[in-house]
């Protein structure tokens, strides 16, 4: 069962108005958010996330956190989650139908949509890693919002894939920002350096999670910018994001990060996180 604009509809059975702007425009917002074992992980957090990126873009959300929360509850039981299930939830806000002007129609109606999938974890992916190309990043300047507006991150993703890498790394002017849909973090000396949560990346979610975790477990961590020469004498790189969680990247450009083997502050943040969801998953 899928959650569009009020009613719960069958598979299939959803439709589009065909002048709604997140349609036509990318203009909306959504949340992938991750439950494990049939909870609803960091909620709060992508609940949090979803506001702000709501009130960046000048889009008033008539539901409360509650009102949210209970429908992703709803969506849980109608869809028969259970402790057994690894699964995602998708929820996305479009600003509504109205004809098609490029300035915000006044008295418009957002239209909320949302469904759960099946999701296992990567776990075999964790252990070996991805590959990874360095790519231009031809985003627009407003990346810390979480747009339906995605066609520069298809676009970067695709480029990787085309060079047979299985994500990009993006930078701009030399400067590394981020991967596709993941944040990206380089690992020299023992110690954590990721780009500054500003206007330039998504302010993951898992980012902060190891940041956190990082900090109660003494691994220095820098919110800093660095460029391609740094992040090719890295010794370690890893990406993350809700679905890939800690994800070691062993080669850039067809060259071996560090030995070409996951690392061991990769290794040890993977243990911590495993941890913390198991300990999340608890409460
Ligand atoms: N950066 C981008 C561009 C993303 O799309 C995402 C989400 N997939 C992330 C980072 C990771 O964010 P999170 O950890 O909240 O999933």
């Amino acid at each position: 069962m899928l959650y569009v604009d009020g009613k719960w509809v069958e598979e299939g059975q959803a439709a589009v108005q065909p002048e709604d702007r997140g349609y036509n425009f990318g203009d909306g917002i959504y949340e992938v958010v991750r439950i494990y074992k049939g909870r609803l992980y960091q909620w709060d957090a992508h609940l949090t996330r979803l506001f702000r990126s709501a009130r960046e873009i000048k889009l008033a959300l008539p539901w409360s956190a509650e009102e949210l929360t209970q429908l992703a509850k709803e969506l849980l039981l109608k869809n028969n989650i259970t402790e057994q299930d690894d699964a995602t939830l998708y929820l996305q806000i479009s600003r509504g139908a109205a004809p098609r002007i490029h300035d915000i129609p006044s008295g418009i109606k957002p239209v909320i949509m949302a469904f759960v999938r099946p999701k296992a974890r990567p776990v075999e992916d964790l252990k070996k890693g991805w590959t990874a190309q360095l790519v231009e990043d031809i985003r627009w300047l407003r990346c810390d919002i979480k747009t339906l507006n995605l066609l520069g991150a298809v676009l970067v993703k695709q480029y990787a894939k085309d060079a047979g890498a299985q994500d990009s790394i993006l930078h701009r002017n030399g400067i590394i920002t981020e991967c596709s849909s993941a944040n990206l973090f380089a690992v020299k000396n023992g110690e954590l350096y990721t780009h500054p949560a500003d206007h330039l990346i998504l302010h993951g979610i898992t980012r902060q999670v190891v940041l956190d975790l990082a900090k109660a477990n003494g691994i220095v961590a820098h919110e800093t910018v660095f460029d391609i020469a740094f992040l090719k004498q890295a010794d370690e790189l890893f990406l993350t994001s809700t679905t890939a969680e800690i994800m070691p990247l062993v080669s850039v450009d067809g060259e071996a990060v560090g030995n070409g083997q996951p690392g061991p502050v990769t290794a040890r943040l993977q243990a911590l996180f495993e941890q913390h969801i198991h300990d999340s998953v608890l409460v």
